[in-house]
């Protein structure tokens, strides 16, 4: 499902067909399906809500207008849903990654007609990317539109954990003023190693919005070095080894992508490696943490505390261990719905470029470089320039 391979059996005969297929369906009306999450009364008293069923991203007149079929929905598990019962004929389908149509073998091999599946956000591990490439999908997602809403989310949460806030901010709301009960783990990052997990578009804009903090020092662990010059910038220092890497950081933010290399990358046994009381930051996915171990770990102690707004399953379920763990101190827990990419200025920039994405399509021109996860040549790769 988490595909990093960037080889794949992609058959060049394969994509001649859709090569051939896509000149004779370019002039024909597609049949685009939506999944958005809900957006409720908020969505109906705020347009700028536009990633919501409701909403639609904004295009829908503008896809009627050329004859196109668009269809929204929120409704995307299981074989009686909207997403399963309308893939067969489907030419596009569009997901968010904040309420993500978990496009797997059973669904694709279902999607006779499909070309082009679009990610409104960033981030298309929801897609089975080796069974895309291999039927020769294009997968496309909205590069670069959230990343500073993300960044921003990532360093409120890190001082939210250094600072013990939630529970302060708990007390007051029921009506207490205890400040040693809160004061007793609140601490300040000046002074603290802060260290991020993936230093591409988002990790790099964290430690770049960090500098003011005077913390003693930013660490970073990627498959690929900074270049120099950037690296400066940020005055961070790469370490190669991941056990060194987080036991030498107090803070530790993950800004990698889910993939095979990074499923259940933090689990019980790196944990261990991570200094005792560490803070750990994750707005990437859910899933690179495993749930149980980073809980327990929370509620050790041996974690202070875990912030993030990303989670293995979404919608979580009310009895995940996530909503409900905490430190020993009765704080450490900073989680929130998925939500700090899809901030009204973020909508805007992801609902914008999905359209362009479409037009491209619908024209035949080239996607940008910097959205292909999968273009008509198989797996993209990413360079520092486009960042
Ligand atoms: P990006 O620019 O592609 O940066 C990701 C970086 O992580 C790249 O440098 C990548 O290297 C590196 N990486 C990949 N696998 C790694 C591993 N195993 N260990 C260490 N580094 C690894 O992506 P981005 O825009 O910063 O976004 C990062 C992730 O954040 C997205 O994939 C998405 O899942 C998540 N996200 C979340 C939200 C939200 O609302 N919470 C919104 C946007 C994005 P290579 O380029 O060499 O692969």
């Amino acid at each position: 499902m988490f595909a990093k391979a960037r080889t794949g059996a992609i058959q060049a005969s394969v994509r001649n067909a859709q090569a051939a297929a896509f000149s004779k369906q370019a002039s024909r009306n597609m049949k685009i399906l939506a999944i958005l999450y809900k957006g409720g009364e908020a969505a109906k008293q705020e347009p700028r809500l536009l990633g919501t069923v409701e909403n639609e991203l904004g295009i829908r007149s503008w896809l009627e207008s050329q004859g196109h079929e668009y269809l929204v929905s929120d409704d995307k598990e299981g074989p009686n849903s909207f997403l399963h019962k309308n893939i067969h004929d489907a030419d596009v389908v569009i997901t968010t990654p904040f309420h993500p149509g978990y496009l797997n073998k059973e669904l694709l091999d279902k999607a006779k007609n499909l070309k082009l599946c679009v990610t409104a956000g960033v981030g298309s591990d929801h897609v089975d990317l080796n069974i895309a490439a291999e039927k020769g999908l294009e997968v496309i997602e909205v590069t670069g539109s959230n990343v500073v809403s993300v960044a921003e989310h990532a360093v409120m949460s890190i001082l939210l954990l250094v600072r013990n806030f939630v529970p302060a901010h708990e007390m007051i709301k029921r009506g207490d003023w205890l400040v040693s009960d809160v004061a007793r783990n609140a601490f300040d990052l000046e002074g603290k190693v802060v260290g991020t997990l993936g230093a591409g578009r988002i990790g790099f804009r964290i430690l770049q919005r960090l500098q003011p903090f005077n913390c003693k020092e930013f660490l970073y662990y990627d498959y690929n070095a900074l270049d120099p010059t950037r690296e400066k910038e940020v005055n961070a220092r790469r370490v190669e080894d991941l056990k060194q890497f987080v036991s030498q950081c107090d803070v530790v933010t993950v800004n990698a992508p889910l993939h095979e290399g990074t499923m259940g990358l933090i689990n019980k046994d790196l944990l261990k490696h991570f200094k005792k009381g560490a803070w750990l930051v994750n707005t990437a996915r859910g899933a690179i943490c495993n749930a149980e171990d980073v809980a327990a770990a929370v509620n050790s102690g041996q974690l202070n505390g875990y912030a993030g707004d990303v989670w293995n399953v979404q919608p979580a379920p009310k009895e995940h261990p996530w909503r409900y763990m905490q430190n020993p101190l009765g704080g450490g827990n900073g989680m929130v719905p998925h939500y700090s990419g899809t901030t009204l200025d973020a909508q805007l920039r992801y609902a914008n470029g999905t359209k362009q994405i479409l037009e491209n399509f619908f024209q035949g021109k080239p996607q940008l470089p910097a959205n292909v996860i999968i273009g008509n040549k198989g797996y993209a790769t990413t360079s520092y320039g486009q960042r």
